[in-house]
């Protein structure tokens, strides 16, 4: 394995600081440096920007990021093992890694953050989609973030890129597509991983958008949306029942067959009714 940098390789990392991964904190680590360097790749240009990474763990992503430019990266680390390791990073590096002890969750990472900001991370499974959620959901748009370099299960990165018609297309792609350009830049077997998880994973890349793609009021259409999707094989004249009481003149005028189904209909129609149905 070439060295992207002068630090010692990561199996010996693990091995000298006793970081046995753990279960619970979704702890599956990357150990090459060359596939590393590709995610941190996979984010464009990081020389003029701030990388705010959510579980380090090791470092391998984060040497990754450093190595290929990072003007800095700010680390949010749940797991205080990992922070010995992280610190001769930061030595390796000097003035570019920054190191917050606390779940991704909780801390205020905005404070430690200069504009423009890129978001790179392997995502512990467990709060992967929470925390997508709410960097898609901002109170303002344009969000902190420029775009979002992220690790998911594979199913789950299928799901946001997902178009209308599949199996996987549902409220997690429609809140994502509203107000950002998403695609998946590369796929990884379980192997790529130690200790392996049982299924495969993908790097999903969200570019954020201006404005969103169609006009609409967030609170809105995400109410339309998520009752759509929560019974997806009714018809949209069931599951949106409830919502006004001329509810298929409503569907109509967005250009939506009240028989419809929610996987049916694309992201401009859900935009066009939750305008039709106001607040
Ligand atoms: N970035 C490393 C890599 O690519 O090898 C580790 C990725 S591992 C999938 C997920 C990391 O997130 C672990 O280091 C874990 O301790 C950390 N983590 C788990 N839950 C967290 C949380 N709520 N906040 C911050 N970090 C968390």
């Amino acid at each position: 394995m070439a060295a992207i940098d002068g630090l010692p390789p990561l199996r010996e990392v693990i091995a000298a600081h006793g970081l046995a991964a753990k279960k619970s904190l979704g702890q599956n680590f990357l150990l090459d440096l060359n596939l590393t360097a590709k995610i941190a790749r996979a984010a464009g240009d990081l020389s003029g920007a701030d990388v705010l990474e959510v579980g380090p763990g090791p470092g391998g992503l984060t040497r990754g990021l450093l190595a290929e430019g990072a003007r800095r990266v700010l680390a949010v680390e749940k797991d205080s093992r990992c922070l010995p390791a992280l610190a001769e990073v930061a030595a390796a590096y000097p003035g570019r890694l920054e190191v917050l002890e606390g779940d991704a969750l909780a801390v205020d990472a905005l404070a430690h953050l200069t504009p423009p900001v890129k978001v790179v991370a392997n995502l512990p499974y467990n709060v992967g989609t929470e925390l997508l959620i709410r960097w898609m959901t901002p109170a303002v748009w344009p969000p902190f973030w420029q775009s979002l370099t992220l690790m998911f299960q594979k199913e789950v990165a299928e799901r946001i890129v997902a178009r209308p018609g599949s199996k996987a297309y549902g409220r997690l792609a429609l809140m994502v597509q509203w107000r950002a350009d998403a695609r998946i830049v590369m796929t990884l077997p379980p192997e790529a991983f130690t200790p392996p998880p049982k299924i495969s994973s993908a790097v999903v890349q969200i570019v954020a958008l201006p404005a969103p793609r169609h006009p609409a009021d967030p609170a809105v259409l995400e109410r339309v949306v998520a009752m759509a999707f929560n019974q997806r094989r009714k018809m949209l004249r069931a599951s949106l029942k409830g919502l006004a009481p001329d509810l298929e003149d409503r569907l109509r005028a967005a250009g939506i067959e009240p028989t419809a189904r929610a996987e049916e209909i694309g992201l401009e129609a859900f935009c066009a009714l939750a305008r039709g149905l106001g607040r």
